[in-house]
């Protein structure tokens, strides 16, 4: 695979509940990046598609970003083993208007660890649809709270206003960075 002269490649999953906004956010901060060189290579065997771009570290190397998206299939907890192969950051994915969707989080976590493979993975709790304040039902304190108890940071995320959506794969890709 192309590596574009990046000396590292990051591979890494959003997960969380159907309709919580993961495909959007992900092709929200793909198509942001005016000068950036992206790409979709859509992998309908395995029923994931991901993306590739390049991103330039603040005070780091370039890196090649390997981003994978569950095609739909998170609605039977049916995502293969081969999903996670390799991945070393993952995207835990809740809509703030959305309650189910916040208390899944800890069972996504669960999953990952169980099934990951020798690699660290870092995690990155993200509070997404944070434009929809009005209906939101999950706290900032309790988002706090469930991402110091997992041991991640968190951050809240709109793909509509595109809020903090490349903010939230810079601090991902930062914590996976100093962790190799
Ligand atoms: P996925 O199933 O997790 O991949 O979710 P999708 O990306 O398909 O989005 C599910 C629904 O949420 C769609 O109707 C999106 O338009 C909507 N959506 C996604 N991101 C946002 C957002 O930041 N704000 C709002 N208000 N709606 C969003
Ligand atoms: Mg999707």
């Amino acid at each position: 695979m192309e590596t574009w002269g990046c000396r590292y490649q990051f591979r890494i999953a959003l997960l969380g509940e159907a309709a919580v906004g993961k495909t959007s956010l992900l092709r929200r901060y793909v198509a942001g990046a005016p000068g950036l060189e992206t790409e979709s290579e859509p992998e309908p065997t395995v029923g994931v598609e991901f993306y590739s771009r390049a991103l330039q570290l603040t005070a780091g190397p370039r890196v090649k970003l390997q981003l994978w998206d569950t095609a739909g299939q998170e609605r039977f907890r049916c995502i293969t083993r081969s999903f996670y192969r390799n991945v070393v950051g993952v995207l835990l994915v809740f809509d703030v208007t959305n309650r189910k969707s916040f208390e899944h989080i800890p069972d996504w976590h669960q999953e990952v660890m169980s099934t990951q493979g020798p690699n660290k993975v870092i995690f990155l709790l993200v509070g997404h649809k944070s434009d929809l304040q009005s209906t939101r039902c999950v706290s900032t304190q309790e988002e706090e709270e469930l991402a110091a108890s997992l041991g991640m940071a968190f951050v809240e995320t709109s793909a509509k206003n595109n809020c903090n959506v490349a903010l939230a794969f810079d601090v991902l890709t930062t914590g996976i960075q100093q962790a190799l």
